[in-house]
């Protein structure tokens, strides 16, 4: 069977045929690949076509696919027994080594996804703080909790609506949407509400609008505001932590969060995520605290060990200076490419992270980002697959590079681009 068999067969038992909306390629019209391994920075389909992977599995894999000593690792914990429902050493050396990286995270609760550890910080937040409301900013993601699945209400300063069928209003009265990089959003709404605010979420270097860096003094700000007002400052580095610097954001810009949220990465390409940060909001979780947070897999033997093996080979190789010397050069080389082709477009990077926008000159925030000529990315994304080239399915979304990408692939990637934008 091939890919568009599978594809049929999926739709037939799997709403929309996937397990995560993206994966269904609507955003580029195009159909799924069925994979059936990996390796390094490489996947393959059923069909056995070969691509350059960008996607990364969305961030986790910052050694690339399957690196042998974390096969190796998972393989021996398997054998140790998948799941106990019981504590165990792993578990510890995991929440040491996200403390060696990440100071801030004085304890840490593992969980089993990104929207799971953002769920609980939200409710952690609330009670800490005897407030309700949580403030995110527009464009960013939080993973599918409901008090995050909210889009800016009709003024700035007005409560949100859903942007999800099924998210009641209760929930959307809760959350207000900034502005991200335009911290007067943020001190507006905050002044408007004084004492109700919980929380302010953030990706500190945003993500998920493709690639869109925090500009100069926004994260300072963020946190002179929150600290004024009595709310807690969440950072959201799922998809930063680890990855943009060892130690995440709070590493790569000198500003340090109430609460962070972490996942991709810190599993090693296991289902696990954690969240964490001062030791006195930690303790408010059960069964130290009040606040209930609980997972039959929480800490899973297997996943905690994916997660450890890949943040220990981080901590030892320190790949973090090749791996920007390396995207450096790739994003040189990508605009360079697009310069000859007359069309507008510029390229986003933090570290090993980048969006190349098409049709846009700048990208300094959401409202630029989100014009972005999501048609032209989407013949773009067509053109790189059938060179071999596995690109993101849509515009708004980052490529990732790993320490397994290496000169081979750049030069397939460049071939591929030049060949690309040349057709567009
Ligand atoms: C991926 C992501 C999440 C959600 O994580 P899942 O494991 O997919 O639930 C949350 N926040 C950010 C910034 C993300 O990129």
């Amino acid at each position: 069977m091939n890919n568009h068999e599978w594809f049929a067969r999926a739709r037939a038992v799997m709403p929309g045929g996937v397990n995560s909306p993206v994966r269904a390629f609507l955003a580029v019209g195009g159909k799924p690949l069925y994979i059936a391994r990996a390796g390094g920075a490489w996947i393959e389909d059923v069909n056995g076509n070969r691509y350059v992977d960008l996607v990364s599995s969305w961030g986790p894999l910052i050694l690339g696919h399957a690196h042998p000593e974390v096969v190796e690792a998972v393989r021996e914990a398997a054998g140790l027994g998948l799941t106990y429902g019981a504590c165990h050493e792993n578990e510890v050396r995991l929440a040491e080594a996200i403390r060696r990286a990440m100071p801030h995270i004085e304890k840490a609760r593992l969980v089993s996804s990104g929207t799971e550890a953002a769920m609980s910080v939200a409710r952690l937040a609330r009670a800490a703080t005897g407030r309700d409301a949580i403030v995110k900013f527009r464009g960013g993601y939080h993973g599918h909790g409901d008090c995050f699945l909210i889009d800016a209400g009709s003024g700035a300063l007005t409560f949100g609506t859903p942007s999800s069928p099924g998210v009641t209003r209760a929930s959307a009265a809760e959350t207000m949407v900034a502005e991200y990089n335009a911290p007067e959003s943020v001190r507006s709404i905050l002044a408007a509400n004084p004492g109700r605010v919980a929380a302010v979420f953030v990706e500190p270097a945003a993500g998920n609008m493709g690639v869109v860096p925090p500009a100069a003094g926004f994260l300072e700000e963020l946190r002179d505001l929150t600290e004024r007002h009595g709310t807690l400052l969440v950072f959201d580095e799922v998809i930063t932590g680890f990855r943009i610097a060892r130690g995440g954001a709070v590493e790569r810009y000198g500003v340090r969060p109430d609460l962070a949220v972490l996942g991709k990465i810190v599993g090693g390409g296991m289902p696990l995520a954690a969240f964490g940060g001062r030791a006195d909001l930690m303790d408010m979780l059960a069964p130290e605290g009040g606040v209930y947070q609980a997972g039959t897999l929480s800490g899973n033997p297997v996943s905690c060990v994916a997660g450890l093996k890949t943040l220990e080979i981080l901590e030892r190789d320190n790949p973090y200076a090749a791996l920007e010397r390396k995207a450096d050069r790739l994003e040189r080389a990508i605009a360079e490419a697009m310069r000859k082709t007359g069309f507008p477009s510029t390229v986003n990077r933090v570290g090993s992270m980048y969006t190349l926008f098409f049709g846009i000159k700048r990208a300094p925030d959401f409202r630029a980002a989100s014009v972005a000529d999501a048609a032209l990315y989407a013949d773009y994304h067509a053109k790189m697959l059938a060179s071999g080239v596995y690109l993101p399915p849509s515009q708004f979304e980052a490529c990732f590079l790993s320490t397994a990408f290496g000169a081979a692939e750049a030069d397939r990637f460049l071939d591929a681009h030049e060949k690309a934008v040349g057709e567009l």
